[in-house]
């Protein structure tokens, strides 16, 4: 990346930077990867902008949603209705009628309450939306316990056991067409045996509801790979083929069922940096602080999920390493990038790329201090 350093320091910092042509191999070898063609929605809360958008409507991937805003950013940027899923905990009646109006693919249904509110809204429209039940398979993803979305006591989805004690209640609903199931475990999973779990529940909970003379043509099986978030360089495109394959060979999908995935973080999260400029320096104790103009306000990961991302100092030419805690100007105690990191001696006005900052960055920014918000740049 010291390549750019020319160009960068033309740019006034705190900025994102993308590499659209990182973004470009991951789809490529997505797409690879991908070879029974099984259907990619790809996540959007994970990164919104329009250049990166555009590419991956040019990849063919559809779009996972958890909010009506959500659905109307993708519909305007050039993704069909039909392409649209839409999953989401507390969906407002507001959301549920537009996205009923835009004829989504899919909604990915949390509750049986709220699949009685979607029926009755679809039935005053005299609409018949499609609908997939969102399961909670109570399994554990091996991630930090604030990404982990597949356990009892998460808020995500129903169990099993309610969805089978509720067939003949979904079955007298005249206003929805069933077509599926839903899941999604959580998020930076690296461990690709958590899937094969997955793969386990899905099968026995596919057996239970065949059991009830439910067969249904769509599975979707969400998103959750993780990257590799200290290196970035080496480890820039994700093993999807392992991925795709712990999927292949552990499913048991119905003739014709039709799988699907809703993948995020590990399509767009090598191609962007956050590019920051050192402010001060300080010492206090052991500790020496290296202050720099981002914060928790650009990244949240690190404050919000304890995430470590690589950073490096792309100006300094010295061959004095020094452990530094890397902070940011915020006033909360918890704005720290990295605790004790190792980098050539470092002085005001370096910049420090902060990498892998592509997913759950920029969309997570906000403007708490009054802070500005950060502008985003692109490779071309
Ligand atoms: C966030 C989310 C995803 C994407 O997760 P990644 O870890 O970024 O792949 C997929 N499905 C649902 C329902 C989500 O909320």
């Amino acid at each position: 990346m010291k390549e750019l350093l020319q160009k960068f320091s033309e740019i006034e910092t705190p900025f994102y930077w993308y590499d659209l042509n990182v973004l470009d191999k991951t789809l490529q070898a997505l797409k690879e990867a991908n070879r029974k063609n099984y259907h990619v929605h790809y996540a959007l809360k994970a990164n919104n902008n329009a250049p990166v958008l555009a590419r991956i409507k040019d990849a063919g991937l559809g779009i996972d949603c958890v909010s009506g805003n959500e659905v109307k950013h993708a519909l305007e940027n050039g993704f069909e209705p039909s392409q649209v899923v839409l999953a989401g905990v507390g969906k407002t009646d507001k959301e549920i009628e537009y996205a009923i109006d835009q004829g989504i693919f899919s909604f990915n249904v949390e509750s049986i309450e709220e699949l009685e509110v979607i029926n009755k809204i679809a039935s005053s429209k005299g609409k018949k939306p499609n609908i997939s039940f969102r399961i909670n398979p109570a399994i554990d993803a091996g991630t930090h316990r604030k990404i982990t979305t597949g356990s009892k006591e998460n808020k995500f989805g129903i169990s099993d056991e309610e969805l089978f004690r509720s067939v003949d209640q979904i079955k007298s609903m005249e206003s929805i067409r069933f077509i599926g199931v839903h899941y999604h475990i959580g998020s930076q999973i690296t461990d690709i045996g958590r899937f094969k779990n997955l793969c386990v529940r899905i099968n026995e909970i596919q057996s239970g509801l065949v059991e009830r003379g439910i067969e249904l043509p769509h599975l979707n099986v969400g998103g959750g790979l993780g990257i590799d978030y200290l290196d970035p360089d080496t480890k820039s495109i994700p093993d999807f083929e392992a991925y795709f394959n712990t999927f292949t060979e552990n499913l048991q999908l119905l003739p014709d069922q039709e799988l699907h995935f809703e993948l995020g973080r590990s399509i767009v999260g090598q191609c962007g940096s956050l590019i920051t400029k050192v402010l001060y320096q300080k010492e206090s104790g052991a500790t020496k602080f290296l202050i720099v103009d981002a914060g928790m306000t650009d990244l949240m990961r690190p404050a919000l999920y304890d995430a470590e991302h690589m950073a490096q100092n792309l100006s300094s030419e010295s061959s004095n390493m020094v452990t530094y805690d890397l902070v940011g100007p915020v006033c909360e105690s918890s704005d720290i990038f990295n605790k004790g990191i190792v980098l050539p001696e470092s002085k005001r006005g370096d910049l420090i790329a902060i990498r892998s900052a592509g997913a759950y960055g920029e969309t997570m920014k906000n403007a708490y201090n009054l802070r500005e918000l950060a502008k985003a740049y692109y490779s071309e």
